[in-house]
């Protein structure tokens, strides 16, 4: 499963800024994940409810910011809102697309607790 894969990558991230920090905490983890990343992300935060299980960031509040696709364009010279891979451009339907945005996904902030 995909998703478990990158849910297992960011606890890592998670837990490395965490111990550099010396946090008690993570309260708060950002994620920016693209609309053309191939993510699920129902999936991704279910995944990360069982490996956040036992850890300093069980507790942790998840933000997921959403950046939108984008293409250009070859034939219209111009960028171009793109929903999906694989789609046509939705001005003047052809497929000599060049994706350049949304394809994101990282952490993005932790926000953490620190030890007294
Ligand atoms: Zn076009």
């Amino acid at each position: 499963m995909h998703e478990m894969s990158l849910a297992q990558s960011i606890s890592e991230i998670v837990e490395r800024v965490a111990k550099n920090n010396v946090a008690s905490k993570v309260s708060r983890i950002k994620l920016t994940i693209g609309q053309l990343s191939g993510v699920d992300i129902p999936s991704l935060m279910q995944s990360l409810t069982i490996c956040s299980q036992n850890t300093i960031f069980e507790k942790a509040e998840f933000e997921i910011e959403r950046t939108e696709g984008s293409a250009w364009c070859m034939d219209c010279a111009k960028t171009v809102p793109l929903e999906r891979i694989g789609n046509a451009c939705p001005s003047c339907g052809n497929y000599h697309l060049s994706i350049n945005g949304g394809t994101e996904f990282k952490v993005s902030e932790i926000i953490l607790e620190i030890k007294e």
